[in-house]
């Protein structure tokens, strides 16, 4: 692999460690465990871990989990259990709820200092106290109280004295601030809500900008990478650890990732599982790591895609063909090639005799000699795809026709002799001799043919369930539509078939991927069994999408 250029962020690392500002790098991937993780969340996996493999220093998981009426323990299994699928371990894990004693600590601080301050003001009249970005704000008529009764106020707040959302604590700043966040940003609200690791312990909890920042700081990340939304943020960041004279962590911004065709936001994801649009978080659809690991994607195509996107400044929207590419590259080294007739047509060859069957020798995988042969029975009945026959075919069609000649993949050459239509019109049945001599890898007969066919013996066919997958949405670009992203929605997303595929396929594992020969990569889903095997189509063989 070419070197790559240093991104922006290594930039920043390499000169940071070059002036001997840091010995050691310290990063986190700080999740809210309020659902699955996405392809997006799989960037900043990427990128937080990346950077601490490139660089000394380590990173931390850090749930950030100061919300206590979305949050559940089963997406902190989910979490841990995908960033390690994806091939990283961190050094801790943590929980900004276990911050909880120190954050009060730090707001206590605050107050005492003449910087924050209880606000019995209405959620409405703060909204109006802020300003616009071009008016000023005004200052709350409760701003001036005094340090002591704050501090009695605040802890009445902590103890349970009022009711939510009655009064919040602020910080003292500056509501002329050009930067509205600067505006007596709110640190506390009450919530008399269970919090999935702190129980009924608190009924205040503090807001993102006062518990991010902070818990970086008690960890001592150095840098603490989030999407561009927090730029305004930054200078909130700053200020508190500064008026708290704690470790100085600094934040980093980089773009968010979108897929094109798909949403990435755990609320919008959320609600397609709520409301049975799909399946679950892992439906086959979704663009979780979860659903993308049930899809048949491998953990280093999703780091692959993500090493190509790389890390920008600016946001955009990428194609999901390239995901799509990533996984087709990384499975055609590894997938085993198995045949697997999708849309079956009989056809018999009348000069094999009835009740023979002859093994065929077929490569696992062109791509990997240690990926040895198989054998695939042969015997006078094959299925063959529906579109591999036309009964008039065009210039171009080196496929089955009356009288052309085709070879069976790994077997012999046929060639089309007559066929039987139903009342309906449709063709039901091809009738085939089968060339002598022409086995392959024994073939003597000289005859160049020009297509092959994949194709299962009837008698041994192994009836399969395959999931045929669409996009999810049907505009590239869901979130800038109007209306309900909802109303986007590809009612056409999933196709359930059955399918003939050979013997070998009865014995896949749930998570084993394959090529079936011409028609994509498929991973026995999770619910697959040696019974019912189940296949989901991970990609087609090559991009169609363009056409
Ligand atoms: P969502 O909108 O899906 O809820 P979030 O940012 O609120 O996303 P978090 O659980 O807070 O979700 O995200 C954890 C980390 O992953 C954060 O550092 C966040 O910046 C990053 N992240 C989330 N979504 C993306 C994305 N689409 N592209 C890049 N990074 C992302
Ligand atoms: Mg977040
Ligand atoms: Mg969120």
């Amino acid at each position: 692999k070419e070197e790559k250029s240093l991104n922006f962020i290594e930039e920043i690392i390499e000169a940071d460690l070059q002036s001997g500002k840091y010995t050691q790098i310290i990063t986190r991937f700080p999740p809210e465990p309020n659902g699955y993780l996405h392809i997006g969340h799989a960037s900043s996996i990427c990128l937080n871990f990346g950077l601490t493999k490139k660089f000394p220093g380590y990173t931390n998981l850090r749930f950030d989990d100061t919300n206590p009426v979305t949050e559940d323990t089963e997406y902190v299994e989910s979490i841990k259990n995908d960033i390690r699928w994806m091939g990283f371990e961190w050094k801790h894990e943590l929980y900004a709820s276990d911050y909880f004693d120190t954050l009060y600590g730090y707001a206590v601080k605050l107050i005492s200092k003449g910087l924050a301050y209880v606000d019995d003001s209405t959620s409405e009249e703060i909204a109006a106290q802020k300003g616009t970005p071009t008016e000023p704000g005004t200052d709350s008529p409760f701003r001036s109280r005094s340090a002591d009764e704050n501090l009695e106020l605040f802890e009445q707040m902590k103890n349970g004295a009022f009711p939510d959302g009655s009064r919040t604590l602020r910080a003292k700043i500056d509501m002329q601030h050009i930067n509205m966040l600067m505006r007596d940003p709110i640190l506390y609200r009450i919530k008399h809500a269970h919090h999935h690791r702190t129980g009924n312990k608190w009924c205040i909890y503090p807001m993102y900008d006062f518990a991010h920042g902070q818990s970086d700081s008690i960890e001592t990340v150095t840098h603490s990478i989030c999407t561009l939304e927090f730029v305004p943020h930054r200078e909130l960041y700053d200020w508190i650890i500064e008026k708290l004279e704690i470790y100085p962590s600094h934040q980093y911004e980089f773009a968010r990732r979108n897929l094109n065709y798909t949403v990435t936001s755990k609320r919008k994801l959320l609600q397609l599982v709520q409301e049975g649009h799909v399946h679950g978080w892992d439906d086959p659809r979704m663009p979780t790591i979860s659903g993308l690991r049930r899809r048949g994607y491998t953990p280093e195509s999703i780091r692959d895609f993500c090493d190509r996107i790389g890390v920008a400044r600016r946001e955009n929207m990428i194609d999901v063909g390239l995901l799509e590419f990533c996984v087709r590259e990384d499975l055609n080294k590894k997938a085993l090639r198995r045949m697997a007739v999708l849309d079956p047509l009989k056809v018999v060859i009348t000069n094999f005799p009835e009740g023979v069957t002859e093994m065929c020798q077929l490569e696992n995988n062109p791509e990997d000699d240690a990926a040895g042969m198989r054998e695939v029975p042969f015997t006078r009945e094959v299925y063959i795809e529906k579109e591999d026959f036309m009964e008039t075919p065009s210039k171009k069609y080196f496929r089955l026709a009356p009288g052309k000649i085709v070879r069976l993949k790994g077997a012999y050459i046929v060639q089309c002799e007559d066929f039987v239509k139903n009342e309906n019109g449709e063709v039901t049945e091809v009738r085939c001799t089968y060339i002598e001599n022409s086995k392959s890898g024994h073939d003597t007969t000289g005859i160049n043919v020009k297509g092959t066919l994949h194709w299962v013996s009837v008698a041994d066919a192994v009836p399969v369930e395959v999931r045929l997958y669409d996009r999810l949405f049907v505009v590239e670009d869901v979130a800038s539509e109007e209306g309900d992203f909802k109303d986007y929605i590809n009612p056409d997303s999933l196709h359930v078939i059955t399918g003939y595929a050979e013997p070998a396929l009865a014995d896949a594992k749930p998570g084993d991927s394959f090529q079936f020969l011409r028609k994509g990569y498929f991973a026995a889903d999770t619910e697959s069994t040696n019974e019912k095997p189940v296949f989901n189509r991970t990609v087609t063989l090559r991009d169609n999408w363009a056409k």
